[in-house]
């Protein structure tokens, strides 16, 4: 069953991961959706600051979302992506950091964790796969950008080590993986397959599948599922979005279906404080 269920009663509609809301009920978690009523301007629902759009209108798309949500733009906090693997800890002096200016996020930072409440952490996409986590023993969450780049370069398995330095128990640690661009609409040739075949070997071919000389149909989501597992995280505690984001171009933004003039969806995962 897809994780990720759409709230479409809302102005700015999004997906829940609504099993993680069910755990810990002060948990907020999902995705945002694109607005369907106005596709004829790509970039009227982007979240994204490093993409060709107006400031203003991607603060104001991200004042809107923070109302729905119950949280303050003031905890909204991002890095700038730039496929690595550099994480960081959030605490209460990143609060905000990347919220209104690009200048001010992360620099160079592709994951985020926190241990803190009232933290929104933040990244953004289009095809590539969204990393959530989630540790309740420890009470720590975070998110990581894993696209090619970053998912050969093992920035799940790293999030899992920093987790696990901190406390978390790989076997109480979930994972959620986020809509992304599926194997239907992912053809890849051999320098993007030959270090996918480095990291999982003979295990490779339930990842891919050859479509002619040279090319492969690759799996991403399952491709960091299995990373994963390898790393520690039970493969129960691991659920899968079923959405390709190729596919769901009128849901999602797609870099490859809009030939690179793709805004950016937002994941987001926090924890409500106390305080009003
Ligand atoms: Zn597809």
């Amino acid at each position: 069953m897809e994780p990720f269920q759409l709230q479409q009663a809302t102005d700015v509609p999004y997906l829940t991961l609504n099993r993680w809301e069910q755990m810990d009920p002060t948990l907020v978690v999902g995705v945002s959706a694109r607005r369907l009523q106005i596709d004829e301007d790509r970039l009227c629902d982007n979240y994204a600051l490093h993409v060709q759009d107006d400031p203003e209108r991607v603060r104001q798309n991200r004042q809107q979302l923070v109302d729905e949500l119950g949280f303050s733009l003031s905890a909204w906090t991002c890095g700038n992506q730039v496929h690595g693997v550099h994480i960081e800890q959030i605490g209460i002096g990143e609060r905000g950091r990347g919220n209104k200016l690009l200048e001010d996020a992360l620099p160079a930072t592709d994951g985020l964790f926190t241990r803190e409440q009232d933290i929104l952490l933040t990244s953004f996409y289009a095809d590539c796969v969204p990393l959530l986590f989630y540790s309740p023993d420890k009470e720590i969450i975070g998110v990581a950008h894993a696209g090619w780049k970053g998912s050969v370069a093992g920035i799940g398995t790293k999030m899992v080590n920093l987790l696990n330095e901190q406390g978390a128990k790989h076997e109480h640690l979930q994972v959620a993986i986020g809509p992304s661009i599926g194997a239907c609409c992912y053809e890849v040739d051999e320098l993007v397959m030959s270090p996918v075949r480095e990291q999982l070997g003979s295990s490779c071919d339930t990842i891919a599948t050859a479509t002619e000389e040279g090319k492969w149909r690759l799996d991403l989501k399952k491709f960091n599922q299995e990373l994963l597992v390898r790393a520690g995280v039970p493969q129960k505690n691991i659920l899968c979005s079923s959405y390709c984001t190729s596919c769901d171009e009128k849901l999602f933004h797609s870099h490859r279906a809009s030939g690179g003039k793709a805004g950016r969806i937002v994941v987001w995962i926090g924890k409500k404080g106390f305080s009003p």
